[in-house]
């Protein structure tokens, strides 16, 4: 479908407002798109089980929706879902082969649409004024995710000479956990644009970042991309990246071209050692403090205090096994 992004705007949140397409329509017209969809939360057993949001309070999965018009949710939405749920039987490189788009917008649904639930969730139930937990405001900072999630309804083009995508996309082969309610974990870091989800065998990683992060770790974490990750490991690999990403100091810039509906993004070099570097230093208090709240662990383990950091993985060349079914975590 040809869609004009020219002048794209972030939809106001309103209950009336497709939050992908931002179309708005009547009362009662609109679908309510569950956020983590429905076979999601069927083969992991989310129904029940809560999500934190950003001021505390929990919801369960199953109340987690967002309104969506009939195009977006049953459509274009609806293919991103099931090219996910065929994929995810068979394992990490079948997930990683669906490629970058199909899997940002897998998982900047998610993203977004918590963000567009708060928009519209009081604040405090109790109260009569209609504060949301999320201003609506906000949303206008996640302009260029939006505009980039379009790719769901339109073709949008993605160019760059130094990275493979506008996000990284990093995917990795996990342990299934023995027991079942265990085998779903999803977290966010909204104001540096991380999400890590492991759902089942497999492990995936997102960040907003120009594809700066996936270009090191194709690097880094070559050997982790093939090792059957331990799901303490990949809480590890989650909170390096999630941390590493508060280092980075570019703001990706891109030359957008639309024409006959389609739109193709070129993003301009990030520069190297030539300027500053595309990563300032690493807080390692800061990540040990991430780590240790990503596995539960309290702070003098992950952190006793000789400079250290503890490890599950040991080593990025030779990571270490451990198995799940003899040492079941979380
Ligand atoms: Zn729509």
């Amino acid at each position: 479908m040809a869609v004009d992004l020219t002048k794209h705007e972030v939809p106001v949140a309103s209950r009336g407002t497709c939050f992908l397409c931002g179309q708005e329509f009547g009362s009662g017209q609109l679908g309510q798109e569950h956020v983590f969809a429905k076979w999601l939360q069927g083969k992991f057993c989310l129904w029940d089980r809560t999500l934190v949001l950003l001021n505390g309070t929990e919801i369960p999965y199953r109340s987690l929706k967002t309104p969506a018009c009939a195009a977006c949710n049953n459509v274009s939405l609806s293919k991103v879902e099931a090219k996910v749920a065929r994929a995810l039987p068979d394992g990490a490189a079948a997930v990683r082969a669906l490629g970058h788009e199909v899997l940002y917008l897998w998982v900047a649904k998610m993203f977004f649409g918590i963000l567009y639930a708060e928009a519209l969730l009081p604040l405090d139930r109790k109260a009569r004024e209609a504060e949301s937990i999320l201003e609506p405001g906000a949303l206008d900072g996640f302009r260029f995710m939006h505009l980039t999630m379009q790719a769901a309804r339109t073709s949008l083009t993605f160019n760059s000479d130094e990275t493979k995508y506008h996000s990284s996309i990093m995917v990795f082969p996990v342990q299934e956990h023995p027991n079942p309610a265990e085998r779903f974990m999803y977290r966010d870091d909204v104001n540096f644009g991380c999400v890590a989800v492991r759902l089942g065998t497999v492990g995936v990683i997102c960040v907003t970042d120009g594809g700066a992060q996936e270009r090191l770790a194709d690097e880094v974490f070559a050997a982790l991309y093939s090792h059957q990750l331990h799901p303490l490991q990949f809480e590890e690999i989650s909170a390096k990246v999630f941390a590493k990403a508060r280092t980075f100091t570019r703001t990706p810039k891109y030359i957008s071209t639309h024409v006959n509906g389609e739109s193709t993004f070129l993003q301009m070099p990030m520069g190297g050692l030539s300027e500053s570097p595309i990563f300032a230093d690493y807080d390692h208090e800061e990540y040990a403090r991430m780590l240790a709240t990503f596995t539960s662990h309290p702070l003098h383990l992950i952190w006793p205090g000789d400079g250290s950091v503890q490890t599950w993985i040991r080593s990025y060349k030779e990571p270490y096994f451990i198995d799940v079914a003899e040492h079941p975590w979380p």
